[in-house]
């Protein structure tokens, strides 16, 4: 991503390549090789969204292209002081307003395309921001094209430190309801027996798998029990804001959402292997592999600067 982000900033990359970059980055994302013909779980402009609207905070290339192009239109909107925007304003531009300005049919592409981008700055709005603009900061441009959208109450329970970086991805796809379940599956033709392979008493689809299967709810109970937790929601989107809107200090936080992706990660997991292994592992098992999973990754990263009341209350999570 950094290094397609670096050219974009430097040439003016045409659709086709912006497009073939895309598609490289999707392949590697989902599939782990440059080259893939199959559709991601999540499309790639969600992907690209902002972390808290429930995205990658990917950067969609064809707006970071023209917000790192609107660089020129920035520098000859501002007559900044160099010889290329001396030469384009006597050459091209002349007397004429640059926010109105239209290039001649024989001008070179690179011009014609800078001046695409005012257009498009201009057309969304952005020529004040631009104009004023002391300093031209392309990653303000590029979030001001990109939109705003509304904020998902998961999106701190997924990007947490404390999680292991393989169960913040697991809780993301599941959080967007893109985990392949046997209900998805069946409507790809792929799978026609959609009992669950937990409890064997119902269908398998997202909504039962979190949490309402017998198997997972109890997992679930049993990780709310560790943090002292009673209720008896089972609404992975309640239980998260419930805690949210408890006295919990952030390391509390912290520490419960890195148990609620565990839990999620070893469902899914456990699903997975009593499918292809039929390999069946008691609740009990389970839970104590969430609790010591969650205690090393706290230990791993050797918190510094914790309060007394946070550490004695790790120090009895961890024991
Ligand atoms: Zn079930």
């Amino acid at each position: 991503m950094a290094v397609h982000s670096y050219w974009a900033h430097v040439f003016l990359l045409p659709k086709s390549v912006i497009e073939g970059i895309e598609r490289i980055c999707r392949s590697f994302l989902w599939y782990g090789t440059s080259f893939s013909s199959k559709p991601g779980p999540i499309k790639w402009e969600d992907v690209c969204k902002r972390k808290k609207e429930g995205g990658l905070s990917f950067r969609n290339l064809g707006l970071w292209n023209t917000a790192t192009l609107g660089r020129h239109v920035w520098a000859i909107s501002t007559k900044q002081d160099n010889l290329w925007i001396k030469w384009v304003h006597s050459v091209y531009i002349k007397n004429q307003n640059w926010w109105e300005y239209q290039p001649p049919d024989d001008a070179s592409w690179s011009w014609k395309r800078i001046c695409a981008v005012k257009d498009e700055l201009k057309h969304r709005g952005l020529q004040q921001q631009v104009g004023r603009m002391q300093k031209y900061s392309a990653s303000q441009i590029y979030w001001l094209l990109a939109g705003e959208e509304r904020s998902v109450v998961w999106s701190e329970v997924v990007w947490n430190r404390f999680n292991r970086p393989k169960h913040g991805f697991c809780a993301w796809l599941c959080m967007a309801h893109r985990l392949k379940t046997k209900d998805r599956l069946h409507t790809m033709g792929i799978c026609q027996n959609l009992t669950c392979l937990l409890c064997g008493s119902d269908d398998e689809n997202h909504k039962h798998l979190f949490f309402e299967c017998q198997f997972s709810r109890c997992l679930l109970q049993d990780i709310k029990g560790w943090f002292g937790i009673s209720n008896q929601t089972t609404d992975l989107h309640q239980v998260i804001r419930k805690f949210q809107r408890s006295s919990a200090s952030k390391i509390q936080r912290r520490t419960f959402y890195a148990a609620i992706c565990a839990l999620i990660y070893m469902i899914w997991k456990h699903r997975n292997d009593v499918f292809w292994q039929n390999q069946q592992i008691s609740i009990d098992v389970i839970s104590k592999q969430i609790r010591q999973m969650v205690v090393s990754r706290i230990q791993v990263l050797n918190l510094k600067k914790v309060r007394v009341r946070d550490q004695f209350w790790l120090n009895s999570m961890c024991n």
